[in-house]
């Protein structure tokens, strides 16, 4: 067997034999089995919406305890007995919804041993401090953050010492990750409140406000957990979206990316220079060097497009060495300026890749085609763009490394 199972099973043994230790009850019986059903019932009904985190192939849960509060009200005899139907129900609950962990049953073992455990110390500190805190200001709830304190340290340690017997710790800067996981505080606080609230009501019969404590935070517990779940959800969706927009290669929106932009502009009255460029005999490169180095070529010119447009203007890459612009806010001259600047831009830098093992010059040109007009409802930017490519084959008979344009605003004057 394991060691960290032998561990559990140990643990098991010390706490059944420290609750015996303990016994009989001392408090009424009628009222003990009326505390036992209530916290039991929130007990199991909040254990779904506890946060589970994990470490390597072990998970555990991270939330609030009753234990404590039921620890002083019982004794350790009282809490071992909670414990042990509590964590059972958990387990049989986990077989059942087919959610257990591989050890899930030796996990029941730790569970009550530590939790019978560090909540006996704690139970042993609160009652012999107890007398002296009771008459300053704020004593009793300064003795329960402190209580909550011990367990909170004794909690973690039997948690990174079962997870370091299992060998899912093996570092001590994974123990400090655990650590900051974790956030100590935030657990020493909510169980102190919690449980001095829980103690308070039960010391005082004040069944109402007990049952309303713990449904409060069931709720608070269950809606927490599910803004975590949405929020989760969207992080993700937003992730798929962007790379459903995204081409991979050279980082900029894609051919889908830029249908919808267009759909979103038609019929807009926007006016805009719609352009097609295209990579001149690029094939060449492919054929004369390799594919890889076709790669950093295309990879080299969407660096330069992206240099070169504003934060308004929109870049596609359209298809293999062909990229298209939406140039916006700009007039007819602007757009030709801008484009001329990087045609002269790319004849005159370029790509610096590596091939067979030494650094190699590739120049390279561009074709550019360019369609201006505002974006009515008889024109839709479909029709534009197709426009703009047949400006561009136009570029390309002429001779390449050239721009062809046409300012379709002109033919309605
Ligand atoms: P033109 O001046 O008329 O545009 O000539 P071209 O050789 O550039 O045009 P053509 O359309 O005949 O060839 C384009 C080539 O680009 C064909 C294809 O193998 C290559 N290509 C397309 N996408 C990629 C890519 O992602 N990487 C590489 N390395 N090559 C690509
Ligand atoms: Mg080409
Ligand atoms: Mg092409």
């Amino acid at each position: 067997m394991e060691k960290y199972k032998i561990f559990d099973i140990a643990l098991f043994v010390l706490s059944v034999a420290i609750g015996l230790s303990f016994a009989p009850l001392e408090v009424d019986l009628a009222k003990y089995i009326g505390v036992l059903c209530i916290y039991l019932f929130f007990s199991i009904i909040y254990t779904n919406y506890k946060v589970i985190q994990g470490n390597g192939n072990a998970t555990y849960d991270y939330g609030m305890s009753y234990s404590q509060s039921f620890a002083l009200f019982a004794g350790p005899f009282g809490l071992l007995i909670f414990e042990i139907f509590y964590r059972f129900s958990v387990y049989f609950q986990r077989k059942i919804n087919k959610t257990a962990d591989a050890d899930e049953f030796t996990d029941t073992f730790f569970n009550i041993g530590t939790f019978v455990i560090y909540n006996t110390i704690a139970y042993i500190f609160f009652m012999s401090l107890y007398p002296y805190f009771e008459n300053i200001p704020f004593g009793y709830s300064l003795l329960f953050l402190l209580a909550a304190l011990i367990i909170v340290v004794f909690a973690n340690s039997f948690l990174l010492f079962s997870l370091f017997l299992s060998g899912n710790i093996h570092s001590w800067n994974e123990v400090k990750l655990f650590l900051k996981n974790r956030s100590m505080l935030d657990m020493v606080v909510k169980n102190a409140l919690t449980n001095g609230l829980l103690y308070y009501f039960v010391m005082q019969n004040q069944w109402e406000m007990l049952i309303v404590l713990l449904s409060l935070n069931y709720v608070v517990s269950k809606s927490f957990l599910s803004k975590q779940e949405n929020r989760q959800n969207e992080i993700e969706r937003d992730y798929f979206r962007e790379m459903a927009y995204t081409d991979f290669m050279t980082g900029l929106a894609n051919r889908a990316m830029m249908d919808k932009q267009m759909s979103e502009i038609n019929g807009s009255n926007e006016v805009l220079g719609i352009v097609v460029i295209d990579i001149d005999k690029f094939k060449r490169i492919n054929d004369n060097y390799n594919h890889a180095v076709g790669d950093l070529v295309i990879q080299h010119f969407a660096k330069m497009l992206k240099s070169r447009v504003r934060n308004n203007d929109q870049v596609f890459r359209s298809g293999g060495e062909e990229f298209t612009l939406f140039l916006r806010d700009r007039t007819y001259e602007e757009c030709i300026e801008c484009l001329e600047a990087l045609r002269t831009q790319v004849s005159e830098q370029p790509a610096e890749v590596e091939f067979n093992g030494e650094m190699t010059q590739i120049s390279y040109t561009v074709s550019c085609g360019l369609y201006y007009n505002a974006m009515v409802d008889e024109l839709p930017m479909e029709r534009a763009y197709i426009y703009a490519d047949q400006l561009l084959l136009e570029a390309k008979g002429r001779g390449r490394n050239r721009l062809v344009v046409k300012n379709g605003l002109e033919t309605y004057k």
